[in-house]
């Protein structure tokens, strides 16, 4: 790019991309500048990682938000070449003792395997009440805040239904709604994503919102790996004369007379921005690294040096000779499996993490990217993909416990999989720490751009009241998972900055 760029973007996660490809677009010069110098994506891509042939992401796999982002829909992924594949079965949580319940986009699917009958209908009636709101409570969760006029569109009963189902705990909701542990165990083991445990005050929300949105879109897959989406997300922004630079870590952002002007890279290079800058930077990052301190209000430098520290999370990526033998034939047909045997189960493991140990029978995510995209490993080969929730730091370090926690994690898959020791031809173990030395924004390994407790939340995101992007320099905009709607994979904090940056430009 000859000349000083309009805008520039300091990484290029997916929430930064969304943005660039907003910005370029409307017709701005981005320059988008990357630390990783292999690749884009921040947390979403992938890369062969065991043996040759298999393709394994590096951090989000699963995309519930793939067909009803409205910033995807916008910037058109699939006409960018994304091709999304879904798998029979959406999410599988069974146990050691045969007890299983599924979610399926099928809803009749879902009810005959849902704890018993009785849950199954409960079920039932949640998600086709879901699925006729689902557009407007995205729209309220989705888009910059306040956003009023989603929820003004739903009955009275709804938005009662709704506020009843968001102020609850996520055991309070699953057990006034079915009386199965099998059932019981969903919603919960899916707030388990991020740092939510079931009896966390207005814990349900986000269980709810991962296991109904798979219900409806489904958690699909890219095919040929999650770097696809970044990679789609690049060729929009290059198709703009747009550019990415990889290999340049941003050390600091300069500001003169209250405005972002230009960025220093760590090799002390000056890049200049005519109009705006774009941090898809963790926050305290942000104004304790990046800002000179001179220019960040008080209360807001002594809130990022208290920034609660989220969990980490623990990952294993493995190549398998063959699919995973689960003793539930449903399981065996699911794109995600949950381990967490009931309620108890996930209370144990909660306080176990909480208490800054590693948890002795490791809650699991599973993923079977290669029950729905057979092109990431070699013909009748597999990959596996899990992660646990651990202390973002540990005594002694990781490299004591990283082999030998990794063994717990297969003893887990072993014992709803008897057998799937022997399928394994390779494995990859990622700790907190190697999550956050390939992308900074992961401190510790948070996965969720912060914690996701209430608190943290909505107006509160990253910290009253800079909620809508803005940061306390002119041309300055937060964009990354740590600023509003959070953690995921939708591009929406990217698209919400850039929409108020060109509103803030007078640009149509
Ligand atoms: C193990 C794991 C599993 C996950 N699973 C899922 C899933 O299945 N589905 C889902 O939707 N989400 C999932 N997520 C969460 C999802 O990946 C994140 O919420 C999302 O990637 C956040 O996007 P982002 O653009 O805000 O930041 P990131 O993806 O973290 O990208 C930030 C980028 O900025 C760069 N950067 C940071 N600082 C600088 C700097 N100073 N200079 C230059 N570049 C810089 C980083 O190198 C990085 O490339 C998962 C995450 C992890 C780690």
């Amino acid at each position: 790019m000859s000349g000083d760029p309009d805008a520039i973007v300091i990484g290029a996660g997916p929430n930064g991309l969304c943005a660039a490809a907003l910005l370029a677009r409307a017709g701005l010069r981005v320059l988008v500048l990357e630390a990783n110098p292999r690749r884009a994506g921040g947390a979403l891509g992938s890369e062969a990682a065991t043996l040759p042939g298999f393709v394994h992401d590096v951090g989000a796999a699963f995309f519930p938000f793939a067909r009803v982002s409205p910033a995807f829909a916008d910037l058109d992924l699939e006409g960018a070449g994304v091709r999304w594949h879904n798998a029979p079965i959406e999410s599988c949580h069974p146990a050691p003792d045969g007890s299983v319940a599924i979610i399926s986009r099928d809803l009749d699917e879902s009810a005959r395997n849902f704890g018993d009958a009785r849950d199954g209908d409960a079920w039932r009636r949640l998600a086709t009440w879901h699925a006729r709101v689902e557009a407007d409570i995205l729209g309220f969760l989705l888009r910059p805040l306040p956003t009023l006029r989603p929820l003004l569109r739903l009955f009275p009963l709804d938005l009662l239904r709704l506020v009843r189902i968001l102020t609850s705990s996520g055991a309070g909701l699953a057990t006034r709604l079915f009386r199965t542990e099998a059932a019981r165990r969903v919603l919960p083991g899916l707030a388990l994503h991020v740092d939510l445990g079931p009896d966390d005050t207005f814990s349900a929300g986000l269980g709810y919102m991962l296991g109904l949105t798979a219900s409806t879109g489904g958690y699909c897959v890219p095919e040929g790996g999650a770097q696809a989406i970044t990679d789609a997300l690049v060729r929009i922004i290059e198709g703009r004369g747009g550019e990415l630079r990889l290999g340049a870590r941003v050390a600091k952002i300069v500001a003169r007379e209250g405005q972002a002007r230009a960025v220093v890279l760590a090799d002390g290079a000056e890049i200049a921005a005519k109009r705006a800058i774009f941090a898809n930077t963790a926050a305290p990052t942000l104004f304790l690294d990046l800002l000179d301190q001179g220019v960040v209000p008080g209360r807001v430098l002594r809130a990022m040096r208290r920034f609660p520290s989220a969990w980490g999370a623990f990952k294993v990526d493995w190549a398998l000779d063959g699919p995973v033998p689960w003793t539930s034939e449903l399981a065996r047909r699911s794109a995600v499996v949950h381990a967490g045997d009931s309620l108890d189960d996930l209370r144990r493991f909660t306080a176990e993490v909480r208490g800054g140990a590693l948890p002795s029978n490791p809650y699991l995510v599973i993923g079977q990217q290669t029950l729905c995209d057979p092109t990431r490993a070699p013909a009748g080969k597999h990959t596996l993909w899990a992660y646990s929730r651990v202390p973002p730091r540990l005594e002694g370090g990781w490299a004591a416990a990283a082999e030998r926690f990794a063994d717990a994690v297969e003893a887990r898959v072993e014992g709803l999989a008897p057998g799937f020791r022997a399928t394994i031809l390779g494995r990859r173990v990622v700790t907190p720490d190697d999550l956050q030395a390939m992308d900074a924004n992961l401190i510790g390994g948070d996965l969720g751009g912060g914690s996701n407790a209430w608190h943290r939340q909505l107006i509160f995101r990253p910290i009253f009241p800079y909620f809508r992007y803005r940061m306390p320099l002119r041309g300055l905009y937060l964009c990354s998972s740590y600023a509003h709607p959070g953690a995921g994979v939708h591009g929406m904090c990217g698209y919400n900055a850039a929409t108020l940056a060109l509103r803030d430009l007078r640009i149509r």
